[in-house]
């Protein structure tokens, strides 16, 4: 992750990385897991903004089995760190990208005929063999091939002189809200692969579940492995689910500091647009952090940070590089101080549900959405 941070300059808004964390929580979800689950560590977006090279780094320590990209510079940040760990793709890939999958070592997401013929062709050139995993679409529309002419493509496959069919899989569109709907998912994956032929299942990953997904994981079947994301963070895709049996522990927190604390009379209307009016005679802290670092403009008059261990409201709007809070309630705050936008802080706790429900959104995209100005600071007993 490149950034404009200053190594000598003290922090002024930062996220905080338990890289020990991680680990403990992969170790932990395989814990639960029926013995034979592989892991496909999902690493895509710099590992949802926690740093491709220093998570997946932890994440090979703890024995993830696969990692899982979007793109093929995120496969390549990869390869700087292992030569042999297998990655999979799991967006599509565009021509003039085909003949690095042979360069970098990565198997492609199939879903068409054509892709087919592209994969094989620069296996060919390559003159080794390319892995893929064929993938099903059973009701999410979006990458994979409709689960009805599923046997057609993996025949295609199959005849590919140059490809090694690694895996198939599915995506779920609902894992966390309809149950119905993704044992419908299940059972049309099931149904498209049993009308597969020439299909090994036992020597090739045969995955669908992702974080939310795990909790209705089926514990029969072929499925041998499943694709983790969001849950390695520490981070459950829904409050007090089954997964809350799971005790992962959050991997990222968000910080930033006071600048000044000022008074300001009561009736003031504060911020860009005059946004807040303030009720009383207010204590406000201007903190040293704003969209520009990823708090959302929508948390403007919604969102809370901690200082002192104590929550305080934003006031008015959230603007580029500083937000305005109320710290009338907390006594002693001056210049400096540290403000939690996700974490904890003596006792007290800011979830990234909270926070990301101040922005109408979910934790993955406040993950993708902290900035690039906002360094990665790392906790480790790794030595990274
Ligand atoms: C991102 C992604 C995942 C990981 O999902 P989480 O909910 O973060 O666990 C799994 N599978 C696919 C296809 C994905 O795109």
């Amino acid at each position: 992750m490149t950034n404009l941070s200053n190594a000598r300059l003290p922090l002024r808004c930062w996220a905080e990385i338990d890289l020990d964390a991680l680990e403990r929580n992969l170790r932990l979800i395989r814990a639960s897991l029926p013995g034979h689950m592989r892991y496909v560590a999902v690493v895509k977006a710099d590992a949802y903004g926690h740093g491709l090279h220093q998570a997946s780094a932890a994440l090979m320590h703890a024995g993830a089995d696969l990692f899982a990209v979007a793109n093929l510079s995120e496969a390549a940040a990869l390869r700087e760190l292992s030569n042999d760990w297998p990655i999979l793709m799991l967006s599509p890939v565009i021509p003039d990208e085909d003949r690095f999958l042979a360069e970098y070592d990565v198997a492609a997401t199939v879903s068409t005929l054509e892709e087919v013929a592209r994969f094989d062709a620069v296996a060919r050139s390559a003159k080794r063999p390319l892995q893929v995993h064929l993938k099903i679409d059973t009701g999410m529309g979006r990458l994979g091939v409709w689960h009805e002419e599923a046997p057609t493509l993996c025949a295609a496959i199959l005849a590919a002189p140059h490809l090694r069919l690694a895996g198939v899989f599915t995506h779920f569109a609902s894992p966390d809200d309809d149950p119905a709907f993704t044992a419908e998912q299940r059972s049309r994956f099931l149904a498209a692969l049993s009308r597969c032929s020439g299909l090994d299942l036992s020597k090739l990953f045969v995955h669908a579940d992702n974080s939310a997904g795990l909790e209705s994981i089926e514990m029969a079947g072929p499925f041998n492995a499943v694709r983790i994301g969001l849950l390695q963070f520490g981070i459950l895709p829904r409050p007090r689910s089954l997964l809350e049996q799971v005790h992962t522990e959050p991997v990222f927190s968000f910080r930033t500091r006071v600048g000044i604390v000022k008074q300001l009379p009561a009736g003031t209307d504060i911020s860009y647009g005059r946004t807040h009016t303030l009720r009383r005679d207010s204590t406000v802290a201007i903190l040293c952090a704003g969209y520009g670092d990823g708090i959302s403009r929508a948390a403007s008059n919604r969102g809370w940070v901690l200082i002192r261990g104590k929550r305080c409201p934003v006031l008015g709007r959230v603007t580029m590089d500083q937000t305005i809070v109320d710290v009338t309630e907390v006594p002693g705050v001056i210049s400096g101080d540290e403000a939690v936008l996700v974490g904890r802080q003596m006792g007290a706790e800011l979830s990234i549900m909270e926070f990301s429900g101040w922005s109408d959104t979910i934790p993955w995209e406040v993950l993708c959405s902290v900035t690039k100005r906002v360094p990665r600071v790392y906790k480790t007993s790794l030595g990274l």
